[in-house]
């Protein structure tokens, strides 16, 4: 079962961004390919589920971490990879990161109780972010790992926690040399008097390591921020505590885009809209995070994500060998190794990267004053889009019911439910094959990584989208409730010879 076994795949593919006009090609995963063009089996599933539905692919998320552990294990230091929940609330990935044999970070009591629920023990279990009291209480005395906010947290779990089960911890840190002052961890130059209270407390607190998770795709930035957690941990052996960790949290990239230099030409032509040089291809006011002064177009759009290219195996291979300049050279990992160090890892969206796709259904088109062509979905932005983004990868349009009309393509803006005048759910022109006719299907790609849950809001009482896990078993493709989703183990059969 190949994707150049089904025809249909390849016509709906081009279909999906029309090569004569401006476009912002998706990436699609080979297997969430073959799933679309089983045509029967996509409409039996929009039959039973409704639209709009979140579709899981965990069989992709075990082949992304197979290729995180590819690298990892080629490296020669001893690691973990703690998945990072909540990318996504799907009980289908937890589990199997769970049967994967991996630990998971959880964020939330929500969160922990799912990670408990998908069979993960305390030994796999790391509490990461900010924590009141009341989820300090409840996390001592079992034995999960807690990656310590601030100071306040640390004294009051040093207060908490008995002799009889010390809490085994890390400190997130931040501040480093050139990074962004963050809202998270406690500052470089603040780490001592928190040595201070570890030292203090050996009886109750076990310092497992330093921890950082930076929010930025910069390998530069990693190194500084590590480079700094080894001088800090040469301070806590001086206090003869025995830290043996270094946790470099996420950030592994993801890959919209299957061609940079349109997205580079959309871009341009989206920019000189803007500036008044060419055909305006957004909607009302929307700048997309750019300062537009007259002719003048300057910053970060809020989407510059959508244009990178480098693999999180990539990019955690340059991490894991980049020369530490404090340490004779050597890489990351090798620096690491020789310190007796475990590494640790939170990744979230690379671990989901093109595990999931979204389907919603066209309701209706219309024109608005200016001539726009608004198409109509039975979703809303928050649906698909992670926070204040715009999601810059071209969702591809399927025929409904009726026939696919010969290819005339069609700008448009995708509108859907929600209320407010800035809720479309694409504010830049995105190009359809043909003009939607209600009951058209529109699928986004990729949208298993933070699209699907960071923002979806119950604001306007719609029924939440339904999600779906997809997987393969002895060559067939299957559909199962997200929340019954059991993934296969080697005694229950194997669907992994059958996926590319
Ligand atoms: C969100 C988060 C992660 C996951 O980040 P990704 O960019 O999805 O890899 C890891 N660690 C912490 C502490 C986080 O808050």
């Amino acid at each position: 079962m190949t994707a150049q076994s089904h025809p249909a795949a390849s016509a709906a593919w081009t279909a999906g961004s029309p090569a004569e006009t401006p476009g912002l090609p998706a990436l699609w995963d080979p297997l969430v390919r073959e799933f679309l063009a089983e045509r029967e089996l996509l409409d039996q599933v929009v039959e039973r589920f409704a639209t709009p539905v979140h579709l899981i692919f965990p069989q992709v998320f075990e082949r992304n971490l197979g290729r995180l552990t590819g690298v990892l294990d080629a490296s020669g230091v001893p690691y973990r990879i703690c998945y990072a929940h909540k990318v996504n609330r799907s009980a289908a990935f937890v589990r199997t990161a769970a049967a994967r044999g991996i630990s998971v970070d959880v964020a939330s009591p929500g969160e922990l109780e799912s990670a408990r629920r998908a069979g993960f023990g305390p030994e796999r279990i790391e509490v990461t972010g900010p924590k009141g009291e009341r989820f300090l209480r409840e996390l001592v005395g079992t034995g999960v790992t807690v990656s310590i906010d601030n100071q306040w947290e640390l004294e009051t779990l040093a207060r908490l926690a008995a002799p009889a089960a010390p809490v085994p911890v890390l400190l997130r840190i931040s501040g480093f040399p050139g990074s962004q002052v963050s809202r998270f961890g406690i500052p470089v130059d603040q780490v001592e008097h928190a040595f201070a209270v570890l030292a203090g407390h050996r009886d109750r607190l076990i310092f497992r390591g330093p921890a950082f998770h930076l929010d930025t795709g910069d390998i530069a930035e990693r190194i500084r921020a590590a480079e700094t957690c080894f001088a800090l941990l040469e301070r806590a052996y001086d206090r003869d505590l025995l830290p043996a960790v270094l946790n470099i949290g996420g950030g592994l990239r993801q890959v919209f885009t299957a061609d940079a230099g349109r997205f580079d030409d959309y871009v341009h032509r989206l920019r000189e809209g803007l500036a008044g040089r060419g055909p305006r291809m957004s909607w009302g006011t929307n700048t997309f995070g750019y300062q537009v002064d007259g002719a003048a177009v300057r910053g970060i759009p809020v989407f510059h994500k959508y244009a990178n290219t480098v693999a999180a195996e990539t990019m955690l291979a340059e991490l894991l060998a980049a020369p530490l300049d404090g340490h004779g050279g050597r890489g990351l990992a090798r620096v690491a190794a020789d310190n007796l160090l475990e590494l640790w890892l939170e990744p979230g969206k690379a671990l989901t990267d093109h595990a999931g796709i979204t389907l919603a259904r066209v309701e209706f088109v219309k024109t608005a004053a200016d001539g726009s062509v608004l198409v109509h979905l039975d979703l809303s932005r928050d649906t698909v889009t992670p926070a204040d983004q715009e999601v810059m990868a071209d969702p591809l349009l399927l025929a409904g019911s009726l026939p696919a009309p010969p290819d005339d393509p069609v700008p448009v803006f995708l509108a859907g439910r929600l209320c407010l005048e800035r809720d479309l759910v694409a504010a830049h022109t995105v190009w359809l094959p043909w003009r939607p006719r209600p009951g058209d299907l529109i699928v986004f790609p990729n949208t298993a990584g933070y699209h699907m849950d960071l923002s979806a809001a119950p604001a306007a009482m719609h029924t939440p989208a339904q999600k779906v896990a997809i997987d393969v078993r002895d060559g067939r493709f299957r559909a199962t409730p997200d929340a019954g989703y059991r993934p296969a183990t080697p005694d229950t059969g194997s669907a992994s010879p059958e996926v590319p």
